[in-house]
């Protein structure tokens, strides 16, 4: 396992919308996601999608809570959402900031798990609502500030002093 190096906007990677996985058994796959969930755990996030560390691949994992094994999810697609809550966000590919944004209450989604079965579920915690909200967003090119309702409402929680080298937006050159 190898904890690959994290994206950070603008990079345009975090703007392009993932590609479906066709075959979860290839080996690249399979070690794509070992190393997405040591990356996941290294730089501390409760969730991570695939473009965050630079592929193309249609793959999210979500840290449920600390003693569950981390739900991995293949070409997961959100199929109904169900009402409106106000939440405060952050992004391991944003660091500097903190928003407040709009989320749904309820969301049911599908994917395919890390052995090529079919999983449908509903989100039974808000936190898995929002990460699955907010992953997904990802793998379609997006992120939660395009959600926000006002530049207000997005605030800058580190300076730019505060963050390491590693983790500096990349300059456009
Ligand atoms: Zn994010």
């Amino acid at each position: 396992m190898a904890v690959l190096q994290m994206r950070y906007f603008p990079d345009p990677v975090l703007r392009a919308k993932a590609i479906k996985v066709k075959d979860v058994n290839e080996p690249a796959i399979q070690q794509l996601i070992d190393d997405m969930i040591e990356s996941m755990h290294f730089y501390q996030g409760v969730g991570i999608a695939a473009n965050q560390v630079g592929s193309r691949h249609r793959i999210c994992i979500i840290q449920r809570s600390e003693d569950e094994e981390p739900l991995v999810l293949i070409n997961p697609e959100i199929t109904r959402r169900d009402g409106e809550r106000e939440v405060t966000e952050g992004c391991l590919s944003l660091l500097q900031y903190q928003g407040d944004i709009v989320r749904s209450e309820q969301v049911w989604a599908k994917a395919i798990d890390r052995h090529g079965k079919p999983v449908k579920f509903k989100a039974a915690t808000e936190l898995l609502a929002q990460a699955l909200e907010h992953e997904t967003d990802h793998l379609n090119g997006k992120a939660y500030t395009d959600h926000l309702r006002s530049p207000d409402d997005l605030y800058q929680v580190k300076s730019e002093d505060e963050l390491t080298e590693d983790e500096a937006p990349v300059s456009d050159s």
